[in-house]
């Protein structure tokens, strides 16, 4: 197949990139699940952003670079706050909503945020959003989306990269599509931990395709823990917004006692990272697995006419939060570092660009202000339209034959050459990886758990090594080779700021560097 862009997922970041791309050629967006399943189709609290006459540009870009602990890409984040009201106002032109009193838009407060800034629909937020760009991407006649298309490697030639090479779920067919330019928007890798608010498809495929390519990633230790996810033994966990903490909902340990005034100012409201460090110290204090998020004192209309998802979904485990706490702990939610780009998406790799959560723009720096990650897949989703489109003017479409290990991919088959893993061990495996990546490079972390995590995680990767071509075997090896790259970053940050707390270096140096990895090229 052939196409002037390729597009990898379709999240906010790869809808907003492909109405930007579909103004100067023909779009394909390829995507391994069915095209609305994304982290961004769950995104309950809102999107940050400058509007409210109290609030300023330099109120948020400060809160940003206060949440990042000191590493923030400071030129990212005024290009994220700057473009922010445009994006924002071009979406609602579009038609997403937002809830509004009478006229005026309802602001939510969110932690570490100085103002009241969330744009929000109910807790239902990303799904609106998605709904819009969905809607706006098909109306052209330029975008084409095909659903169950997993991307397994990227192509490159000379350092370029020309297109992807890809596997039809279906069929288990494997099969090229060359690009003049090649986005990456595949979001982050929660599944690699035991417990996440990610979707499934959260595997972390697209930092280790770009790795494989040769493209330079950065920050990849610090991964943010969301310190509210419901915790009920054998249910699922998902978000429980931090939108009910910023209207007065309190935190307390299994002794019923609020405890995180003991631990920060901001109390409830303070950083993700040090939510989620509290919640574990009181969780082991009191020899229990959670602690209680209570909005029993709130409005009960306003729980439900705010929180409709948040309600629903803990009444359907039996708790009404209007008159009982929510049993809640951490889960992995954000992964912070990614593929380097600068603030057009432009990766190391000339044809390849990345945006939303796969990319590293250095706008979170070592933590994530709440609510800015929507923003970030509008802003830099568009501006990385711009920028491919610039690209592919001077790019070709490369029809180049396939090599040698491209040969042999297309033959396998998965009834014959490598060999398909049965289901169990895929998912022992599995459930291996997110165990000691849970236990061993999760909130709290040391020098030995991290190697203890490396040495396990190159045992789990031998297991594999002659692994087939089924969507949950390509799964599996990209989580395990992403998640020796976070560990192996983590070894490399000795000392703790932001999401990454090491035990054995419990302080920051001051030292404002990045930790950066790219695959030796062969001699
Ligand atoms: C439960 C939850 C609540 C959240 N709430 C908020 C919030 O209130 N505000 C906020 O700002 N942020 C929130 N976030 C974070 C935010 O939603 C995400 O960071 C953001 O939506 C990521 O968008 P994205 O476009 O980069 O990736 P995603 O939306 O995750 O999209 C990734 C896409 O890539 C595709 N893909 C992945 N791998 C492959 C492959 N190998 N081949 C083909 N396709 C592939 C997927 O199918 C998907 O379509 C929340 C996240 C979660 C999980």
């Amino acid at each position: 197949m052939k196409t002037d862009f390729l597009i990898i997922g379709s999240g906010i970041a790869g809808l907003r990139a492909a109405i930007e791309l579909s103004r100067h050629g023909k779009v394909l967006i390829v995507t391994k699940d069915k095209s609305f399943e994304s982290s961004s189709s769950y995104a309950q609290g809102g999107i940050a952003v400058v509007i409210a006459d109290d609030d300023s540009t330099q109120q948020h870009v400060d809160d940003t670079l206060n949440a990042g602990a000191g590493l923030c890409n400071k030129k990212g984040v005024e290009v994220l706050v700057k473009d922010g009201p445009s994006q924002v106002k071009q979406i609602i032109d579009w038609g997403v909503r937002f809830d509004r009193d009478g006229g005026e838009f309802l602001m939510g407060l969110e932690g570490a945020h100085s103002r009241r800034r969330i744009l929000h629909f109910k807790d239902s937020t990303g799904s609106e959003i998605v709904r819009i760009l969905r809607k706006k991407a098909l109306e052209s006649r330029n975008i084409k989306k095909l659903s169950k298309q997993f991307v397994i490697d990227l192509i490159i030639r000379e350092n370029i990269c020309i297109g992807a090479i890809m596997l039809d779920e279906e069929s288990g067919k494997v099969y090229r599509i060359s690009a003049k330019a090649v986005i990456i928007t595949t979001g982050g890798a929660g599944q690699l931990y035991l417990r996440t608010t990610n979707p499934s498809g959260a595997t972390g495929d697209g930092i280790a395709a770009a790795y494989r390519a040769g493209a330079v990633l950065s920050d990849m230790e610090f991964v943010q823990f969301h310190p509210t996810t419901f915790a009920l033994p054998g249910v699922p966990s998902f978000l429980i917004t931090e939108a009910l903490r910023g209207e007065g909902a309190i935190l307390r340990n299994s002794e019923k006692k609020r405890f995180m005034q003991n631990y920060h100012s901001l109390a409830e409201l303070a950083p993700r990272d040090e939510l989620s460090r509290a919640i574990i110290k009181e969780i082991k204090k009191c020899s229990t697995d959670h602690v209680l998020l209570d909005a029993t004192h709130l409005n009960p209309s306003l729980l439900k006419e705010r929180f409709p998802a948040t309600y629903n979904s803990c009444l359907r485990h039996n708790v009404d939060i209007t008159k009982e706490m929510i049993p809640v702990s951490p889960a992995a939610h954000f992964m912070i570092g990614g593929i380097t780009t600068d603030t057009s998406g432009r990766t190391t790799v000339q044809g390849l660009f990345a945006a939303g959560e796969v990319a590293c723009t250095g706008v979170h720096g070592a933590n994530r202000l709440a609510s800015n990650s929507l923003l970030e897949g509008l802003v830099f989703g568009a501006r990385t339209g711009v920028a491919a489109a610039e690209y592919s003017k001077s790019a070709n479409i490369t029809d180049i034959p396939l090599n040698k290990a491209e040969r042999r991919g297309t033959k396998v088959s998965n009834k014959s050459g490598h060999i398909s893993l049965n289901t169990p061990k895929i998912n022992s495996i599995r459930e291996n990886l997110k165990r000691v990546m849970w236990n061993n490079t999760g909130i709290i972390r040391s020098g030995a758990s991290l190697e203890e995590a490396g040495e396990i995680i190159d045992m789990l990767t031998q297991e594999i090594s002659n692994h087939g071509l089924t969507r949950k075997e390509l799964e599996l090896a990209n989580m395990l080779h992403a998640g020796g790259l976070i560990v192996s970053s983590a070894i490399k940050r000795q000392e703790s700021v932001g999401a990454h707390y090491r035990e054995d270096f419990p302080k920051w140096s001051g030292k404002k560097r990045h930790i950066k990895i790219r695959k030796r090229p062969p001699c």
